[in-house]
C-alpha cells in the first residue's frame, strides 16, 4: 500500500505540508479496537505523538481515552471531547498549576514519579478537599534497543520510581490522606520493535502486584505504557503494527484478575505510518563525492533525523513532469542553518530535478508536533486525505 495519495492532487499544494492517510489511520484504529478494546483493554492515545484535533476526534471516536504529559495536553484532550475519567497524566516534572488542572478536572489517573511529588499532589488535593488518583510510575530497568534518547525504563534515566523509592513510597502512602491508590504505571521507552522488553515488563509487573498487595494495598489499575514501534525502513511492508501480537504478550504473561484494568498508552504505533511530510526539491548541488538534494522542509518540521538519527524512507511523488526511472544517490537535505539539517546520506531516489515531490513516510508521530519556527520559519499547510477536495 505505497502513498495513497494522488500526485495531482499535491501538486499545487504549497510545501511543505504535513499529509494525513485518514483510511490508514481508521484501518488502524480497527486492529487496536479489534485485538486490544475488544478484549476489555483500555487504550489511551498518547497526544505527545500527535495532538492535531481532527485526528483526536478520529482516535476518540474508536474509543480510545487520553495520555498526557502536560497541563496543556490534559486542556487539549478535554477541548477535544476526551472524556476526563479517560485521561491519564504523567510526566516527570508537573507543575503546582498543571496539578491544579488535572484534579480540578477529575482526570482519571495521576501516573506519579516519585515520593515528593506524590506528597505535593496529596497537600494540593487536601488544599481543594479533595483526592487525587494516583498510579506509581515505576522504573523497572528493562534495557531496550531503542535510541538512547528514548529509552526510559533505565535505572539511570530520570523517569519513574525505582526499587528502593518504591519501599519508601508504599511507607508513606498510609499517611497521604488525600491520596487515592488506584495502582501502577509503566513506559519503558520508544520504539520498540520486538517483544522481549514487553514480555520481561508483564512478568515484573506480577512480581511488583505480589509485593505492593503483600504490603497491604489492593490494585484495581494496571497501565502498560506505550512504546510499541513502527517500521520506519519499509513503512508499506507494515503499514499497521502488528497488534494481536503486542497484546497477545499481555494475554499470556500478565495474571489478570478480573477486578483489574488493564491500561496502555500507545502513541507512535497509532498514528506514524499514517502521516507523510511533502516537500519540493529546491535545488540540486552538486559535490565531487555526493549530491545534495536541498528540499523546502527541515529540521523545523520533522526533527526526528537530527535529534535522533532517525530514518524515515524518502519517496519521489512520480509526476508527468519527471518520470525518469534512473536512479542516484543523495544527501537529503533542508534548507535550515545547521549541518544536522539533514533526513538522509547517500539515499537513493530516482533521478531529481528542481520542483520534483518528495514524501517523507511515517511522519504521523513526534513529526508535526515537534515544529519550531527557528529561522523565523512559516507554518505550514495540513492536509487530510478524506478533506483533500477541500484543500486549496
Ligand atoms: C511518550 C509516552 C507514551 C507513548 O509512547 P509511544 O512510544 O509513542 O507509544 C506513553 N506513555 C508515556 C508516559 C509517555 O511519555
Amino acid at each position: 500500500m505505497p502513498l495513497t495519495v494522488s500526485p495531482s492532487s499535491l501538486v499545487d499544494h504549497s510545501t511543505p505540508c504535513y499529509y494525513y492517510d485518514i483510511a490508514l489511520l481508521d484501518a488502524t484504529l480497527k486492529e487496536v479496537r479489534k485485538h486490544g478494546l475488544d478484549k476489555g483493554y483500555h487504550v489511551h492515545f498518547a497526544l505527545k505523538a500527535n495532538h492535531e484535533p481532527y485526528l483526536l476526534k478520529k482516535i476518540r471516536q474508536a474509543g480510545l481515552g487520553a495520555d498526557c504529559v502536560s497541563g496543556g495536553e490534559v486542556q487539549q484532550a478535554l477541548d477535544n471531547d476526551f472524556k476526563p475519567d479517560q485521561i491519564a497524566f504523567a510526566g516527570v516534572g508537573k507543575s503546582d498549576q498543571e496539578i491544579n488542572l488535572g484534579l480540578e478536572s477529575s482526570i482519571f489517573c495521576f501516573n506519579v514519579e516519585s515520593l515528593q511529588e506524590l506528597s505535593v499532589i496529596n497537600e494540593i488535593a487536601k488544599k481543594k478537599q479533595t483526592k487525587a488518583p494516583v498510579a506509581l510510575r515505576l522504573n523497572p530497568n528493562i534495557p531496550v534497543k531503542t535510541h538512547k534518547y528514548i529509552a526510559t525504563g533505565l535505572n539511570e534515566n530520570k523517569f519513574g520510581i525505582n526499587d528502593e523509592e518504591l519501599i519508601l513510597v508504599l511507607e508513606a502512602l498510609p499517611n497521604l490522606s488525600c491520596i487515592e491508590f488506584l495502582g501502577i504505571h509503566f513506559h519503558i521507552g520508544s520504539q520498540i520493535n520486538h517483544l522481549e522488553p514487553f514480555i520481561e515488563l508483564a512478568q515484573k509487573t506480577n512480581k511488583y502486584v505480589e509485593q505492593i498487595e503483600a504490603a497491604g494495598f489492593t490494585i484495581k489499575v494496571l497501565n502498560m505504557g506505550g512504546g510499541y514501534g513502527i517500521n520506519y525502513i519499509e513503512p508499506d511492508a507494515e503499514p499497521i503494527p502488528n497488534f494481536k501480537a503486542f497484546f497477545n504478550v499481555f494475554d499470556t504473561h500478565l495474571n489478570r484478575r478480573s477486578d483489574q484494568e488493564i491500561h496502555f498508552e500507545l502513541g507512535r504505533s497509532i498514528i506514524a505510518q499514517s502521516g507523510s511530510l511533502i516537500s519540493r526539491v529546491l535545488f540540486i548541488k552538486e559535490r565531487s563525492k555526493k549530491t545534495f538534494a536541498i528540499i523546502d522542509a527541515g529540521m523545523t518540521e520533522l526533527i526526528r533525523p537530527a535529534l535522533y538519527q532517525a530514518t524515515h524512507q524518502i519517496e519521489r511523488i512520480d509526476s508527468h513532469e519527471n518520470t525518469s526511472n534512473t536512479y542516484q544517490n543523495y544527501d537529503v537535505v533542508g534548507p535550515i542553518c545547521e549541518s544536522s539539517d539533514s533526513f538522509a546520506q547517500n539515499y537513493l531516489l530516482p533521478v531529481l530535478q528542481r520542483g520534483d515531490l518528495l514524501a517523507i513516510r511515517s511522519a504521523g508521530a513526534y513529526g508535526q508536533v515537534m515544529k519550531s519556527n527557528y529561522n523565523l520559519r512559516p507554518d505550514f499547510p495540513v492536509i487530510y486525505s478524506d478533506k483533500i477536495s477541500d484543500q486549496p
